[in-house]
């Protein structure tokens, strides 16, 4: 399993990013968007992880 509380590292700009304050959006490729979402920087928009949250 994938690290769901983060922080993350943004890799685009260096942000470091708390996951209450990541920007939530559906994953790509159909994935069920109840259960996985794509965290994304605030700053500047680059997908920083894709994350279960249907647990
Ligand atoms: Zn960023």
């Amino acid at each position: 399993m994938p690290e769901t509380d983060g922080p993350f590292d943004c890799d685009t700009c260096d942000a470091t990013v708390a996951f209450e304050d990541a920007r939530r959006t559906k994953t790509m490729g159909g994935l069920d968007a109840t259960k996985w979402q794509t965290l994304c920087c605030p700053n500047c928009g680059s997908r920083l992880q894709t994350v279960y949250v249907g647990g």
